[in-house]
């Protein structure tokens, strides 16, 4: 088939990758010059399925309003005369009940441990490089009320047979030496070495030109205005540089893929949360961190990447804004010279901000819709660099008529027909 992929970021490269290696004739359009260069491009580098849960968790109601209201908190509102922010924020209130965690979360950590897998036989594959380690991740806690706090998770964590290590003080400063300088910071850690690391840009570029190897088109700097619809499904996709056609469409536009999919009928709750980070040189290799450091008070991700020190939070509810705001960026400095005071040279760092496409319940969207020729990879929130092999294989799989290897009937648009939609 020809198939156009439209969006070429982490997710819509992924899928044009697989697509390729199931013999389908591909062309990705995307609005950059370059792939990657949105959401994809300077996120916190964690693939990390021990990680994967969803944001809508019990309690959450109650944190968010102390999180709204700490110096450095991980949460930021700001609020619009927009329907689709607080058509979004409904949802996903209801969806904070342990339940529907339970319901959501078990979408996604089956989805997450695949794509890893997906991951490592594509890196064995294709020997591409992005500044990967596969030394697990440490969640560190300030607080021991914190540490206690993780029993929740550590439960899931053992439903799912998920690898984990619950460290002392020396057993963090073990995994990461770098911390015994401020060990006494330090209450406890909860370490999942399954999870790996690497610059999600790096590698949408590097597979990107591995994908042009088996026969990929990209159509850059190319704005998609409009897909037109007929009795037989989507029949072209009006950009400016002319109109395309092929025999299937893929909307993997992360966080602007409802607004090009709203005229067609389709309906998806994707909604932008913005997220900061910074990339930072690294001073003295032994005083940086060897993985990743989530430093669970403010919810900030600190990871080694190459000679680089990547560190991202915040969840700033604030529509499709991309503003940088200096305050946001004391956070993160913040939490590194904090945990890490030696490590990275704050004053040559770079500042960046990105809208994760999230779903009010956690997992993406994946698969059909009522247009027989039209299908979705999208809303990868929090977690897409994690969740971007596994998410793009089984697509190709559907695509293909193949059955995936893990159960994606849940990741279909259909799981919003009940009153959580
Ligand atoms: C601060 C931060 C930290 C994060 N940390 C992690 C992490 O540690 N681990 C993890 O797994 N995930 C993380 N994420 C999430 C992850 O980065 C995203 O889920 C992922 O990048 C989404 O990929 P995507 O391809 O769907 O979206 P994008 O990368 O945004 O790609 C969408 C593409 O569509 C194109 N596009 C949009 N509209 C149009 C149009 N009209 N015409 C043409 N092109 C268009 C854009 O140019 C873009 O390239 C983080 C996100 C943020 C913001």
């Amino acid at each position: 088939m020809k198939v156009l992929v439209l969006g070429g970021g982490v997710i819509g490269v992924t899928t044009a990758y697989y697509l390729a290696m199931s013999g389908h004739e591909v062309t990705v359009v995307d609005r950059q010059a370059e792939p990657g260069l949105e959401t994809s491009f300077a996120n916190a580098g964690e693939v990390s399925p021990g990680y994967a849960s969803p944001w809508a968790g019990p309690g959450v109601p109650i944190k968010a309003i102390k999180w709204l209201l700490m110096k450095h908190g991980p949460l930021v509102l700001r609020p619009k005369l927009d329907p689709a922010m607080w058509v979004w924020l409904i949802k996903m209130l209801r969806n904070c009940t342990s339940a529907r965690y339970a319901v959501n979360k078990g979408r996604m950590i089956p989805l997450s441990e695949y794509s890893r897998d997906c991951l490592r036989a594509l890196r064995a594959e294709t020997a591409i490089g992005y500044d990967e380690r596969s030394r697990g991740t440490l969640q560190l806690f300030r607080k021991q009320a914190h540490l206690d706090g993780a029993a929740g998770d550590i439960a899931v964590l053992k439903q799912y047979g998920v690898p984990y290590e619950v460290l002392d003080r020396e057993g963090c400063v073990s995994a990461e030496p770098a911390l015994a300088a401020v060990k006494h910071r330090i209450a406890g850690g909860l370490r999942l070495p399954q999870d790996e690391t690497g610059d999600c840009h790096m590698f949408t570029r590097a597979l990107a030109a591995q994908a042009v190897k088996l026969g990929v088109q990209f159509r850059f700097e190319t704005t998609i205005e409009g897909l037109a619809a007929d009795a037989a499904g989507i029949s072209a996709v009006t950009t400016s540089a002319g109109v395309l056609r092929a025999d299937a469409y893929v909307v993997a536009l992360g966080s602007w893929s409802p607004r090009l999919l709203a005229p067609l009928g389709v309906s998806i709750p994707v909604y932008p949360i913005k997220g900061y980070s910074i990339t930072v040189p690294i001073i003295d290799p032994d005083a940086a961190p060897v993985s990743t450091v989530m430093d669970e008070s403010y919810k900030v991700a600190i990871t080694r990447l190459g000679d680089r020190i990547r560190v991202g939070g915040t969840a700033e509810i604030s529509g499709y804004s991309n503003k940088l705001r200096p305050t946001r960026r004391a956070t993160l400095d913040h939490s590194l010279s904090d945990l890490f005071p030696r490590g990275g040279n704050l004053a040559e760092a770079t500042f960046w901000s990105g809208l994760r496409p999230m779903t009010p319940d956690g997992p993406p969207v994946i698969g059909a819709t009522r247009y027989a020729n039209l299908h979705l990879n999208t809303g990868h929130g929090t977690l897409g660099w994690t969740m971007a092999c596994g998410s793009a294989r089984v697509l190709a799989d559907l695509l293909s008529g193949r059955t995936p290897e893990i159960d994606t009937t849940e990741l279909a648009l259909t799981r919003y027909e009940d009153r959580f939609g």
